[in-house]
């Protein structure tokens, strides 16, 4: 370990490096034990050299940005979490935004909002990071991240770098060409938004942001939507007509205000919240014969 923070040194005024770090401390779960090596970059961080840095010590190496759809293990990670949310410019040109892979989604539609752009009004309640939304495809209220990334830059799994344009981001629902390449690491990447009045945008943030303070268990800590939408059902439906709301194990619950929404009480483990998927799982795919798919990561 010491060879390996010794090796950092140099980078230091880039990254904070903390071990033995408690993942529950860095996701929107509040669960998850500790990784082994836990590194917050900055701004301009050279990416392209720490990260084949740590990888050149046989260390697998996971990149993070809110941890808002991650459920990492009670035992926590053995390896390095890169984490992102200290990388935040936004940059505005034209109708453009260009911004770092940590940037957060609410801050990117704040400055859509600033700059008189509309098209990101969808993604000021989602409590990410560009980076991930990129990877996950994040969408809410009809839009979704597909409809706004023209560019994206990334470092291979060599920290050699390369450019996402257009249809190659290989988009769908809940679908990005980076989850078919988990050792890519997004830089950064660019929004094409529309000119739009200030007075609308902000209605439209406003409306969408009071339907998820209505719909949605925001007291507590959860991923959002555990499981994708199935084709033709809504999961939350199908999980409340399978009368699990409610249903706990341990601290998992199933939020009793919106079922789709996998919750922690205040205590839960990995362990209670995995039970508590399977549980979900098996039971609606017994009573409707659907499948439900995770949305959420495990790490
Ligand atoms: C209350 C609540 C509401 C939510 N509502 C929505 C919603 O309406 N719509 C929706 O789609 N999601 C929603 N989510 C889920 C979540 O916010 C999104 O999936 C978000 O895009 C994840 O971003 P993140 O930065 O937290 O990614 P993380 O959870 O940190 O990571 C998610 C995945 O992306 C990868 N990743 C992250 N950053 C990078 C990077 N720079 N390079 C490569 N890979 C990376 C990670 O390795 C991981 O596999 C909600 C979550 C919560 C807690």
């Amino acid at each position: 370990m010491q060879t390996i923070l010794s090796a950092l040194q140099p980078y230091a005024s880039y990254i904070q490096v903390r071990s033995d770090e408690p993942m529950a401390h860095h996701t929107t779960f509040r669960i998850g034990g500790p990784a082994d090596l836990f590194l917050n970059c900055r701004s301009g961080a050279p990416l392209d050299q720490i990260l084949p840095l740590l990888r050149g010590f046989g260390l697998p190496v996971y990149v993070i940005g809110r941890g808002s759809n991650l459920l990492v293990h009670d035992e926590g990670v053995r390896g390095v979490v890169v984490c992102t949310t200290g990388m935040h410019e936004i940059r505005v040109e034209g109708d453009a935004i260009t911004a770092e892979a940590g940037a957060a989604l609410s801050a990117i539609a704040s400055t859509a909002l600033r700059a008189g752009l509309t098209g990101a009004e969808f993604a000021a309640g989602i409590p990410g990071t560009l980076g991930g939304a990129v990877f996950m495809n994040a969408g809410a209220y009809g839009g979704q991240m597909a409809d706004l990334v023209t560019r994206t830059h990334y470092l291979d799994e060599n920290g050699c770098p390369g450019v996402i344009e257009g249809e190659a981001h290989a988009f769908g629902y809940r679908e990005s060409i980076f989850k078919q390449h988990p050792d890519w690491t997004i830089v950064s990447a660019e929004l094409r938004l529309t000119p739009g009045m200030a007075a609308d945008i902000r209605a439209k943030m406003e409306d969408f942001s009071c339907r998820r303070r209505e719909k949605q268990p925001l007291e507590y800590p959860s991923a959002g939507s555990t499981f994708k939408r199935p084709t033709g059902y809504f999961a939350g439906k199908l999980i409340q007509d399978s009368g699990l709301m409610g249903v706990s194990v341990g601290g998992a619950q199933v939020s009793e205000k919106h079922a789709g929404f996998l919750i922690n009480r205040g205590n839960a483990t990995c362990a209670d919240m995995c039970a508590l998927i399977d549980r979900v799982r098996d039971t609606v795919q017994e009573k409707f014969g659907v499948t439900l798919e995770c949305e959420v990561r495990l790490l």
